[in-house]
């Protein structure tokens, strides 16, 4: 190569250089917003499922109370799926969870939440832990929940979970919940996420004056009712809302 030739190419990537150099000083990141969730990971490839999830298949079904909707987005159902399931943990269904049972749909653990009409410092008695994920919900709205699963692999899995997940607050015990939790009665709130085919007498008399309990009834492998009753003194106030299906209440032997 001549000496010109390589004078332009010095003077060509100099030009080059000058323009690409910055001029100003590339900003500083800066730390998160002070308003972002405590509980929200950073890097969640599931939030925006989880977003949507709520939006269109819990609000947009009539589902209003903020700490409900909050709770929804808060925790990570596709903890609480079998991986096989991954792909379908946002789902507009059920989803199985192994020994027969199933993970509820998201709208109806969002409107038996609501119906619940938790407050935070409540104490929360829940029958049917399963996967953990109604727990986990009750978790994000206040700090005394109790739950109780019938199958042993179950409740150590939901146990193991709630661990991974740092949800300290839940106890649990395997048992048969027909005779609910003495121990920590009168209870705010109890949820039964298994359907008996008639309310479990245990239950009302460990439920606290104005407690509300929110239970499927109905005959085992059809449809049932779900019920809210609401204990005022002596008297048990009862609200039918509707069709829904789920497990059967199992009994111990
Ligand atoms: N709340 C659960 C739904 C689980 S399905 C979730 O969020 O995943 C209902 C669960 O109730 C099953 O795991 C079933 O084993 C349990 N179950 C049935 N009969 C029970 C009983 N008598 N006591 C406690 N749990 C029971």
């Amino acid at each position: 190569m001549k000496p010109q030739w390589l004078w332009l190419y010095v003077c060509l990537a100099g030009l080059v250089l000058v323009q690409c150099t910055p001029t100003e000083p590339l900003p500083i990141p800066t730390a998160a917003p002070e308003t972002a969730p405590p509980t929200a990971p950073t890097e969640d490839p599931y939030l925006a499922r989880r977003q949507a999830m709520v939006k269109y298949q819990i609000e947009g079904r009539g589902v209003s109370d903020p700490a409900v909707l909050a709770a929804m987005v808060a925790v990570p159902r596709h903890e609480f799926v079998l991986p096989e399931y991954l792909d379908q943990a946002y789902a507009d269904h059920p989803l199985p969870i192994g020994y027969g049972q199933t993970i509820s749909q998201p709208y109806i653990v969002a409107l038996m939440t609501e119906l619940l009409d938790l407050q935070p410092g409540e104490k929360v008695l829940e029958i049917g832990t399963g996967s953990g994920y109604q727990a986990a919900i009750l978790a994000q709205i206040t700090d005394q929940v109790y739950t109780i699963e019938i199958i042993p692999e179950l409740a150590t899995r939901a146990r193991k979970t709630f661990d991974r997940l740092g949800y300290t607050t839940i106890t649990t015990k395997q048992a048969d919940g027909y005779w609910g939790w003495e121990e920590f009665a009168p209870f705010d709130a109890i949820i039964v996420t298994a359907a008996p085919d008639h309310v479990p007498q245990p239950l009302v008399n460990q439920l606290a004056d104005r407690g509300r309990m929110v239970i499927p009834i109905g005959p085992p492998g059809g449809y049932q009712s779900l019920w809210v009753l609401e204990r005022q003194g002596e008297e048990i106030l009862r609200t039918n809302w509707g069709g829904v299906r789920f497990v059967p209440l199992t009994r111990s032997e």
